[in-house]
């Protein structure tokens, strides 16, 4: 009877929507006429007025290995009637652990040591914090300075949008961090438009990190933050050899390279990581969503082991670190993270992004001429199809093909600014790739 009326509460259109302040919504908008998902499972979600609904953006690019997945659902559901919490402030379970270990098998590279979080937001603002009190532990203190790039998203705390570039994002905020600076961002559709996986032009926008050493001397850096893809922007996929000749700077200066791979990691584009796709290695890398497969909250932070090391001369019984999360490796997000490892691993989910990414490609850019397109942009099992705004109106053609993809052709898109960006799961199959863009082509082409 319990679970039935759990059940009933969860799937059915709530009495009243006023008190719930939607995160990043039109709220007026959307009560107005509401977009409510009921259950998932697999590829599809069913919304709460019965309609099966493909899954073109893995949730919020987190459900990697798509929907109530059985390990995942059986290890959560273990570990909650197990030990429902545990601290991790000089306390622990075993799983945290566990999972580390895991973890740090799957990083590129030696970053072998895993912090954890609960959210991409928490992840970043941690790595900030962590490259600052590493360059003062070992005697550089006077390095504060971070770098971020135009169109870059590191979620929503303080450091996130100090160096994030979405000037909406920023603006109402106040001054936000001192001592950030930004990259150009790499967006071109000038030179790149319609570019098939990277875009050719556009290595050389990796010389603005030259351009901030000169302006502000190197000993002052701490630490560049980027996401090799980003996805919060509308899809900016870096230029060939960008992400190279960016680490090869840093290098030369002794700044510390972070990729926030919240939304690359986890086989979006190949690979456990992003940095493995591209082969390049950062010191730090963000990681959320796909940890988890979305189902609990965590984020994590992986830091080599010249970072960790930095940490460990204090004397004996020092606190290495003063940060961290009542939440920090919480057993549930652990048993749930560990039963996506075996998930991904057990059904080769890392290698889909590049066993598909032809496939994918081609469907994309076979929207190419449809009215209104002016770029489609993909890699790995990301994509984006590029709208050109209304004139007075921008965003609101590509919200009506967002709005019209879900009610009239089933199908759950994202949309940023006028680009319409898809990350399906990745146990996403040719048949799913066809209906994707067979919706978004009859939708684009009927869209005014
Ligand atoms: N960093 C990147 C690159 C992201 O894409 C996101 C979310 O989309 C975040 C950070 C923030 O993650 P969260 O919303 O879990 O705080």
């Amino acid at each position: 009877a319990l679970a039935e009326h759990y059940s009933a509460q969860a799937q059915a259109a709530p009495d009243s929507m006023k008190a719930f302040w939607m995160p990043f919504t039109a709220n007026k908008q959307f009560k107005a006429a509401p977009r409510l998902l009921a259950s998932a499972s697999g590829m599809h979600y069913r919304s709460v007025d019965g309609r099966e609904v493909l899954d073109g953006t893995a949730g919020l690019w987190c459900c990697n290995a798509g929907h109530a997945r059985p390990r995942i659902v059986e290890a959560v559901k273990q570990q909650i009637e197990t030990l429902d919490f545990a601290p991790n402030f000089s306390m622990s379970s075993p799983l945290p652990f566990v999972l580390a270990e895991r973890l740090a098998e799957l990083t590129p590279g030696d970053l072998n040591h895993v912090f954890y979080t609960n959210s991409g937001s928490e992840s970043v603002d941690s790595a900030l914090k962590i490259a600052l009190a590493y360059h003062r532990a070992r005697g550089e203190g006077q390095r504060t300075r971070l770098i971020g790039r135009e169109k870059g998203y590191h979620g929503v705390g303080f450091g996130g949008i100090s160096v994030g570039g979405l000037p909406n994002n920023r603006k109402w905020f106040g001054p936000l961090l001192p001592g950030v600076d930004h990259l150009r961002h790499t967006l071109d559709l000038e030179r790149n438009a319609f570019s098939r996986g990277l875009p050719p032009s556009g290595i050389e926008l990796a010389e603005d990190l030259e351009r901030m050493v000169a302006l502000h001397d190197a000993s002052t850096i701490a630490a560049v933050i980027i996401e090799p893809i980003s996805g919060s922007a509308g899809v900016v996929i870096p230029p060939d050899g960008y992400l190279r000749r960016i680490r090869e700077i840093c290098d030369k200066y002794g700044i510390l390279l972070i990729f926030d791979e919240v939304i690359t990691g986890f086989g979006r584009v190949g690979h456990a990581f992003g940095s493995q796709r591209f082969n390049v290695t950062p010191d730090i890398i963000t990681a959320a969503k796909g940890i988890t497969n979305g189902c609990v909250p965590m984020g994590a932070v992986f830091v080599s082991e010249k970072i960790h090391d930095a940490f460990t001369h204090g004397p004996d019984g020092a606190i290495d670190l003063f940060h961290g999360y009542t939440y920090s490796g919480h057993p549930l997000a652990c048993a749930a993270a560990l039963a996506t490892l075996d998930t991904y691993a057990e059904e080769n989910l890392f290698d889909r992004a590049i066993e598909l990414g032809d496939y994918w490609e081609d469907a994309i850019h076979s929207l190419r001429g449809l009215p209104n397109v002016i770029d489609i942009r993909n890699f790995g099992l990301v994509g984006a199809i590029e709208l050109a705004p209304r004139p007075g109106a921008p965003g609101t053609r590509a919200y009506e093909v967002f709005t019209r993809a879900f009610h009239e052709g089933n199908l759950l898109t994202r949309v940023t600014g006028d680009v319409i960006a898809l990350s399906p799961p990745l146990i996403v199959e040719r048949q799913h790739i066809d209906q994707i863009f067979g919706i978004l082509s009859d939708i684009i082409r009927t869209t005014a």
